[in-house]
């Protein structure tokens, strides 16, 4: 049948190919970019006003235009496939996490033999074996692991992140990056970053010209905090099956010890098991309904369930923004897009504004405003709440006498636990007076935020 004969005609089509390749000395074959050519060889009405159709759009993707693709997983597969396919080859790629069995369903990038290997490495490998001509180089780290010299080597950035941390340091990245002459941006210091996010059904798809328009911190109070159930009601109220499987996961864990010191593996059936057990029971005690094993783990593990078809339609549309942006043939998207498929299809275009006083593009001083009475827990917390803020784990530190003082730092163990007493002084028992500049460091920001303390009576 049919079936036998397809790897032989597969085998005859590669060889075709390859003999074409080799016949033209290079891997361009007749008509191979002409679906590009019609985009950045003809005019047409939705070019853009200043656009003159010419043969060098194409000679720039293809031999200059320099990408950054962060993350390969479901959004960056699709991301690397379509800046390959649209003629983009120098495209680098990062992504710290290495392949899951779980991740097979949509990131088709990856096969079972692949299991453990990094995503990156494996992601670069395929493209380059399948897309003739195409170099994508695959960096297994983290996005922090980079320093400006590496960043400033891109002509766009397009993040297909899960983590609104990760986004926020890049952003606050590229805002490093830009020069000022006399308070005038120095365009040629602007990477546009474009990004992606998807949640289930509900994706968006993000322009940002740094230093021009709306950041992700402009527009931070668009992502909620992680929701997290207070602790009295998982304690003695629960009213939802996820008091239910918290109450498990946080108080009985750690007490009953099930399976000695090991910490609860949202990736070890036997723990997820005994957790949803547990919550079983405490549900019946309250008279709730809806445990179940799945509940269980997505709890656990805090997870949104991945939809291939979302990660498709905005990876989809953030390849379409870099292609618009690397060619000047088309107005870039003005600048947020919201796409929501969860009950028929809706899908919306705004401008995002920038936020005056942005503490991550505005360069405009950040004021705290606290009666000299206010400890510093209290300073911590609004960091940590605030939602044009929400910080991690912020450290600050001011300056006092002309010497450096850290008056809380969380990520090192002792020095938190020298700098935890402050938490409990007030801003006069520290010493700062009103006008005091205070340095913040978090996780959410490659730089520093300076923030002037101001009192209030
Ligand atoms: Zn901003």
């Amino acid at each position: 049948m049919a079936d036998a004969e397809l790897p032989e005609k597969k085998r005859r089509r590669i060889e075709d190919l390859t003999e074409k390749m080799a016949v033209d000395g290079g891997y361009d074959w007749d008509g191979r970019w002409n679906h590009v050519r019609k985009f950045l060889e003809r005019p047409g009405p939705f070019a853009h006003p200043d656009f003159e159709p010419c043969t060098e759009s194409l000679q720039f993707l293809l031999e200059m235009c320099k990408i950054l693709v962060i993350g390969a997983g479901g959004l960056g597969c699709e991301l690397l496939k379509n800046l390959a396919l649209s003629g983009f080859r120098l495209i680098h790629v990062v992504d710290m996490d290495t392949i899951d069995i779980s991740n097979l369903n949509r990131q088709f990038l990856f096969r079972p033999k692949d299991v453990g290997r990094p995503k990156a490495e494996v992601a670069a490998d395929f493209i380059n074996n399948r897309i003739p001509g195409c170099k994508v180089v695959p960096h297994y780290k983290k996005i922090q692991d980079f320093d400006e010299s590496f960043y400033r080597q891109f002509h766009i950035i397009v993040c297909g992140l899960d983590s609104i941390i990760a986004r926020r340091w890049m952003n606050g990245m590229l805002i490093s990056l830009l020069s000022y002459e006399d308070g005038v941006l120095d365009p040629s210091s602007i990477i546009p970053l474009i990004d992606g996010g998807t949640e289930g059904f509900k994706g968006n798809s993000r322009v940002i010209l740094p230093g021009m328009t709306a950041c992700i911190d402009c527009t931070l109070e668009l992502y909620p905090p992680q929701i997290n159930f207070p602790m009295c009601t998982i304690a003695s109220m629960p009213r939802l099956p996820e008091h239910c499987i918290e109450y498990a996961r946080i108080l009985l864990w750690p007490k009953e010890k099930p399976f000695g010191e090991t910490s609860l593996d949202g990736d070890n059936p036997e723990h997820i098991q005994w957790v949803f057990k547990k919550s079983i029971e405490r549900a019946a005690e309250f008279h709730i309904t809806g445990v179940t094993y799945r509940l269980t783990q997505g709890v656990v593990k805090r997870i949104i369930p991945a939809v291939a078809s979302t990660n498709a339609v905005i990876a989809a549309a953030c390849s379409l923004e870099v292609f618009k942006i690397a060619s000047s043939a088309y107005i870039p998207l003005n600048n947020y897009l919201v796409f929501n498929d969860v009950d028929g299809l809706y899908t919306y275009t705004f401008e995002a504004e920038r936020k005056e006083n942005c503490s991550a593009c505005s360069q405009v001083p950040q004021n705290l405003q606290f009666p000299p009475s206010a400890k510093l827990q209290e300073v911590l917390e609004y960091l940590m709440e605030n939602a044009s803020l929400q910080m991690k784990s912020p450290a600050i530190t001011t300056t006092l006498e002309g010497k450096n003082k850290t008056l809380y730092l969380q990520s090192v163990k002792s020095i938190e636990e020298r700098t935890k007493p402050n938490l409990c002084k007030t801003l006069t028992e520290l010493g700062l007076s009103d006008g005091q500049e205070l340095a913040v460091a978090d996780v959410t920001t490659p730089q520093t935020v300076l923030f002037k303390l101001n009192f209030t009576t």
